[in-house]
């Protein structure tokens, strides 16, 4: 897998979530292309996202905005994500 920048933020400390990678400091989120890891399946890795990312609200209210975001880049219509806004 090569090494990425964030091209919000330039870090290139990111949390693995999933298919995707999500800058540590800004929370950007970068699709980890096929081929690199093996991402087989896309939409059972999305609602999987999603879950992950709901727990995260509920587990960091802190940052549950963040999260929420993230959920709402994905499923914008996600009515669980939208509480924490
Ligand atoms: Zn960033």
């Amino acid at each position: 897998m090569k090494l990425i920048n964030c091209t919000q933020c330039g870090s290139g400390d990111f949390l693995r979530d999933g298919g995707y990678m999500i800058c540590k400091f800004c929370g950007s989120r970068y699709a980890i292309e096929q081929g690199d890891i093996g991402v087989k399946e896309s939409t059972i890795s999305l609602n999987s996202d999603i879950n992950a990312l709901l727990q995260k609200c509920r587990k960091d209210p802190k940052n549950a905005k963040k999260y929420a975001n993230l959920i709402l880049d994905i499923d914008p219509d996600n009515l669980e994500a939208l509480k924490y806004l």
